[in-house]
């Protein structure tokens, strides 16, 4: 029988704080009573704010937790011919197009739409739907806004790809939802609209590479905190557009600071290393995450 593999994917664009050991001693406690393997991985596709300062404080951190996993560690920014390759397979099946709008245009659009007294659909954290304006370009007016030279990202024509798939998606979840969801959960990947495959910047996103590691490392239990709840409504589509396997998910509570606001990367107070500064131990932290 192969063995259960879990892993923490930080980003390596600040320090990690207090959610960030909770997910990842979390993930090693559930490796650990599953008798299964722990990886660690590297989401640093953005490669203008993720430096090798902060992946080894990462691994200082994570060490001074006690921790430790499988090396080596795969890091994303060595694997974009991989992210390619999935997005080719989804190109090569008409499932996304080329999105040139810019900010200051989708935000016009919206205001129009605003005074005209029309709502604009938000998707789950909040942030307005990409307009689908542009997934009916002839390939003509693609190659033309691509001749100009204008920066775009490739994002998933979302009726298309619900349409590909032809059948309601699910996943197994072993934690909860921000309602309580739990067990058997209906995925609904259209409340994010056309979700970006491969950004301007970078030749890939967050949600494909996610989906691509995990199946390539063979991840089989993605504990995570439940800010990521909704976006696994993503992850199953993609997983099932790319023939991925479908790992099980647990999605854990977040950490609040002491003043009950969420925790960031900008503040001090609760990050890893200002709280060793400030003379607490690892099992200060066990302590205060109930661990
Ligand atoms: N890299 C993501 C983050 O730091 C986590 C991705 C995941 O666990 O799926 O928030």
């Amino acid at each position: 029988m192969t063995k259960p593999v879990f892993r923490f994917a930080p980003s390596p664009n600040g320090r990690l704080h207090l959610g960030h050991a909770y997910s990842a001693l979390l993930n090693a406690r559930m490796a650990a009573e599953a008798s299964g393997r722990f990886l660690l991985r590297m989401e640093d596709i953005d490669t203008a704010r993720c430096t090798p300062e902060l992946e080894q404080a990462i691994y200082d951190d994570l060490h001074w937790l006690g921790l430790s996993w499988e090396e080596p560690v795969r890091r994303q920014s060595e694997h974009f011919a991989e992210y390619r390759n999935a997005l080719t397979r989804l190109a090569d099946e008409g499932l996304v197009y080329p999105a040139f709008l810019s900010r200051a245009q989708v935000h016009s659009l919206i205001n129009d739409a605003h005074a005209k007294g029309t709502p604009w659909p938000t998707d789950p954290d909040g942030a307005p739907l990409y307009p689908p304006n542009e997934r009916n370009l002839t390939e003509q007016q693609q190659l033309e806004f691509m001749a100009t030279g204008a920066p775009y990202a490739w994002r998933l024509d979302m009726e298309k790809a619900l349409a590909a798939t032809g059948e309601p998606l699910f996943w197994n979840e072993s934690g909860a939802g921000p309602q309580g969801e739990t067990g058997r959960v209906a995925a609904n990947p259209a409340d994010w609209g056309d979700v970006v495959i491969a950004r301007k910047d970078t030749p890939t996103s967050y949600h494909l590479s996610v989906v691509v590691d995990d199946a390539l490392q063979g991840v089989t239990h993605i504990v995570r905190g439940r800010d990521l709840f909704h976006a696994t409504s993503v992850h199953r589509l993609l997983q099932r557009l790319l023939d991925l396997p479908e790992p099980l998910y647990h999605h854990h509570d977040l950490v609040l600071a002491g003043d009950g606001f969420k925790l960031s990367k900008s503040r001090r107070d609760t990050s890893l290393e200002g709280l060793r500064e400030q003379g607490w131990t690892p099992d200060d932290i066990y302590a205060r995450l109930k661990l």
